[in-house]
């Protein structure tokens, strides 16, 4: 069914899909027609223990009753309205009350946009037009951030995609991920023309790769000290690390942050949030323009609040970082000597390397061919791993059950003897 299905998409979608990540899963896309707690279930009718997790937001697993019996209430009485709404107030609440207090928050539809308007605000903030990123950190797939290292000699960066103009990716500098020097020399080359400095605290989108101690301190440092803003995107972190994200985890206060994913519980969101005084400068309040039909949708709200609640009144985070850490322990021995493992809480991933992996350029020296056969093979065993060697695994509260895990570990010992 997968099949004959996957050839019917790519007469209609481009290469078959409408993210590009889906098209690389081995040794054709399958379909999903449902998903309920640790569980995808295909076309194919094969049950599949789910570690991608839709790239991230089900923190609850699929299917959550909470958060559906939430969504089929506010489907139940519309589902746009065009005006502000209650559950909007209250999720705007609660995100700033974990993430920071005093502060205020704008919803956007995605990740993408909530990173496109943090660095807007930055700018507006600042007067300043110059940002820094880093090597191997994804902020989204707009023009200011579709940005990779250009020689070695310079810190200004080059596209990375056709179509984003040279102009604008000269205005983002691109340093090294755990090397506070690097960051010291983009940095002044940007002088007083750097307006923000946009950093993945833990860099989910390169496999795992966590922060070196001190790293995120000293990015504030710098920050600081050329009077830039510290921009955290936290559409992973958020709500994963803990209820506070990665700025509670690693104790590093950041200017704005990005929030995304876990927050709409599901459903299509980002958000900015940052103290007033920065916030205000948005439209309405302030001369920085961002808006969206969709913004603060009615059934995101719904899905995002009753994941919240969830996430507050439960032992959900922990149990995910608990299955987290039993399932990656467990494949670090299987694979002793061949694969390396980076863990922080609930995402991890594995690097067929046999050094550890603790910066982007030790992540792409992986054998990313043995990944992805290892994750053909794990699909082959019932297990859904990313793809790609460059996502991460996620665990959800519903994978701290011992059927999964056991599972899980018996998917691993197989594919350990088979692989070559
Ligand atoms: C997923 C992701 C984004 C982009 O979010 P979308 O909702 O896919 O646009 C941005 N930043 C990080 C760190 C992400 O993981």
């Amino acid at each position: 069914m997968s099949k004959e299905l996957f050839d019917e998409a790519r007469k209609f979608l481009v290469g078959g899909v409408d993210s590009p990540v889906r098209a690389s899963v081995r040794p054709f896309p399958f379909f999903v027609k449902g998903g309920h707690g640790p569980y995808l279930i295909t076309e194919d009718n094969e049950k599949l223990i789910d570690y991608v997790l839709g790239y991230g937001p089900l923190i609850l697993g699929h299917a959550n009753d909470a958060v559906k019996r939430r969504v089929i209430e506010q489907v139940e009485s519309g589902w746009l309205y065009g005006t502000p709404t209650r559950a909007e107030v209250e999720l705007a609440k609660k995100v700033v009350g974990h993430v920071m207090p005093g502060g205020k928050v704008r919803f956007v539809n995605s990740g993408t946009e909530a990173t496109m308007t943090a660095i807007r605000l930055a700018r507006g903030f600042t007067g300043r037009n110059k940002i820094i990123k880093f090597d191997g950190c994804y902020h989204g797939a707009h023009d200011y951030v579709l940005v990779q290292a250009g020689s070695a000699a310079s810190e200004y960066g080059v596209p990375n995609s056709r179509g984003v103009p040279q102009q604008v990716a000269a205005l983002t500098l691109v340093a090294k991920y755990n090397d506070l020097n690097s960051v010291e020399r983009a940095a002044r080359v940007a002088g007083d023309d750097l307006a923000a400095i946009i950093v993945e605290p833990v860099i989910g989108n390169m496999g795992v790769i966590p922060p070196a101690r001190d790293f995120l301190r000293g990015l504030r440092d710098i920050a600081n000290k050329y009077n830039a803003l510290l921009i955290f995107d936290e559409v992973i972190t958020g709500f994963r690390l803990s209820m506070g994200g990665a700025q509670e985890y690693f104790g590093v206060r950041a200017d704005i942050v990005t929030l995304g994913k876990i927050i709409g519980g599901g459903f299509p969101v980002g958000a900015v949030v940052a103290r007033p005084e920065i916030m205000d400068l948005l439209t309405p309040s302030g001369p920085v323009f961002s808006a969206g039909t969709f913004n603060a949708n009615p059934v995101t709200m719904a899905a995002g609040l009753a994941t919240i609640e969830v996430l507050e009144s439960s032992d959900a985070l922990s149990r995910a970082s608990r299955a987290a850490k039993e399932v990656s322990e467990y494949a670090e021995s299987a694979f002793k000597g061949k694969a390396s493992v980076n863990r922080v809480e609930s995402m991890f991933q594995l690097f067929f390397t046999r050094g550890p992996v603790t910066t982007p350029d030790e992540a792409r020296a992986s054998d990313r061919e043995a990944y992805a056969r290892f994750h053909e093979l794990m699909r082959r065993h019932g297990v859904f791993v990313p793809p790609s060697q460059f996502e991460s695994q996620f665990t959800s509260s519903e994978h701290y059950s011992d059927d999964v895990i056991a599972d899980t570990e018996e998917a691993l010992r197989s594919v350990v003897s088979e692989a070559p």
